[in-house]
């Protein structure tokens, strides 16, 4: 069967989206803008593989983004939806499993003391901010060229994520003066939040920051930037929000902040956290925390408004909670396992193809940066400087070889507990020929 042939499905599925939604999508990503080609549709997935249209079935590296951290269809998260369902789909009131969903948060994330339930990852990130100028009545937030927040008008200059894949430096729509609100700073430049906080400290409300940059290619926090930034912020009476909606329970069992604070030997801690994707299982679900005197400004106890039709959604925390709950130390083995597997896969592939390029991890985290780098990038315009040429060749024939790559060069890798050994087999198999064509 021709390549057209094997994909007809999927391109006469893109067609008719696209006569009805923009690009065929519902988030940009999708529509293979920056690759190029047939955007695959799914219509299923089992452990580590999911099935397109047209029946093709492809080793999966995007884990839905992140959020199926156990793998798709994980029995028992099925299982627990179903019955969740077959109870109600929400009701617009609590339900008993939130508080439990909060307590399994606190109990891996213990500067987490009290958790607000949101729907996406979006919505914690803004909710977290608006807390923050709530907090100290200051309007100015700093955040870091490459860290992608979602998509609310102040935190979309220099993002990462889709406006990194497509290039653009921020978005239309959002006005001079909301823009004017947020100070963009190259990643892991202690002089440069030293500057801003010299000259605009006491206007400055939070530093917000992923805690593992994932968004720009994986990229982490180098020695001592999140001690020094927590550091610096506290000194001046702001407050730091660390964005584990990417990083939180999947680059380990305590997100990466678990990683990270033993880097922090001021004892400095993160203010406010906000998570998202694997907190969810798979369904809309993210969620702000942080200190009781903080979260407790938020209505209906304090001023700082926050909502949502369908937070707490009984589906979402039935499908959060049970994935956190399988979420146990053989769940985090099998994970690294599959990480260090693939990453030395590829490494090994294109180093015989002769292709320069930097396997970059967060822990159970990794990304691989196409071209010439002598040293670890620390910040988005070094990591802009990368050969996506290479990256396209490599991602088409990877899905030609079966593996489902994210198709941008720009996001991280997202192996699950799945990835068995007839999953890694698989991906070792298609990298030759992937490398090959890099290398071409
Ligand atoms: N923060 C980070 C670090 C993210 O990676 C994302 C999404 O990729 C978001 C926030 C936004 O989450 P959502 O897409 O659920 O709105």
């Amino acid at each position: 069967m021709s390549g057209a042939e094997r994909l007809a499905r999927s391109a006469e599925l893109q067609a008719r989206a696209a006569r009805v939604i923009p690009g065929g999508v519902s988030s940009p990503v999708r529509a293979y803008g920056s690759v190029g080609g047939t955007p695959r549709f799914f219509v299923s997935g089992r452990g580590a593989t999911v099935t397109d249209a047209d029946g093709n079935d492809y080793v999966d590296l995007v884990a839905s983004w992140g959020p199926a951290l156990l793998g798709h269809a994980h029995p028992a998260v099925v299982e627990a939806v179903q019955e969740a369902a077959a109870r109600g789909l929400g009701f617009g009131a609590s339900v008993p499993e939130e508080a439990e969903l909060a307590e399994e948060i606190i109990r891996r994330v213990p500067e987490v003391e009290r958790l607000r339930l949101v729907s996406t990852g979006t919505e914690a990130t803004m909710t977290a901010i608006r807390l923050a100028r709530g907090a100290t009545g200051r309007p100015l937030i700093v955040k870091f060229a490459g860290h992608y927040h979602g998509h609310s008008d102040g935190l979309l200059a220099e993002a990462g994520s889709g406006l990194a894949t497509l290039a653009m430096p921020g978005s239309a729509g959002v006005t001079a003066e909301t823009a004017a609100q947020t100070l963009v700073l190259p990643y892991n430049d202690r002089a440069a939040l030293a500057a801003a906080f010299a000259e605009h400290g006491e206007r400055i409300a939070a530093v917000i920051a992923e805690a593992a940059a994932a968004n720009m290619g994986v990229l982490p926090p180098a020695t001592g930037f999140t001690e020094f930034l927590l550091d610096t912020a506290h000194r001046h009476g702001a407050l730091v929000i660390l964005d584990e909606v990417l990083t939180g329970f999947r680059a380990g069992p305590s997100g990466y902040w678990g990683i990270e604070q033993a880097r922090v030997p001021s004892g400095e801690r993160p203010d406010l956290f906000t998570f998202g994707k694997v907190v969810g299982g798979g369904l809309p679900l993210a969620a702000l925390g942080g200190r009781a005197e903080l979260m407790e400004l938020l209505a209906p106890l304090g001023p700082v408004y926050q909502a949502g039709t369908l937070s707490g959604n009984p589906l979402a925390v039935a499908a959060g909670l049970t994935t956190l709950r399988h979420a146990d130390v053989a769940a985090y083995r099998a994970l690294g396992r599959a990480a260090d597997a693939v990453a030395a896969e590829v490494t090994a592939a294109l180093e015989a193809a002769g292709v320069p390029h930097r396997v970059q991890r967060a822990g159970t985290l990794f990304s691989v940066l196409f071209g010439a780098f002598e040293e670890a990038p620390l910040d988005y315009a070094t990591v802009q400087m990368q050969r996506t040429d290479q990256h396209r060749a490599f991602f088409h024939a990877m899905l030609e070889g079966g593996i489902n790559l994210p198709p941008s060069a720009f996001e991280a890798w997202f192996v699950t507990a799945a990835h068995d050994d007839a999953a890694l087999e698989r991906i070792a198999a298609a990298l030759p020929a992937a490398a090959g064509a890099a290398a071409r």
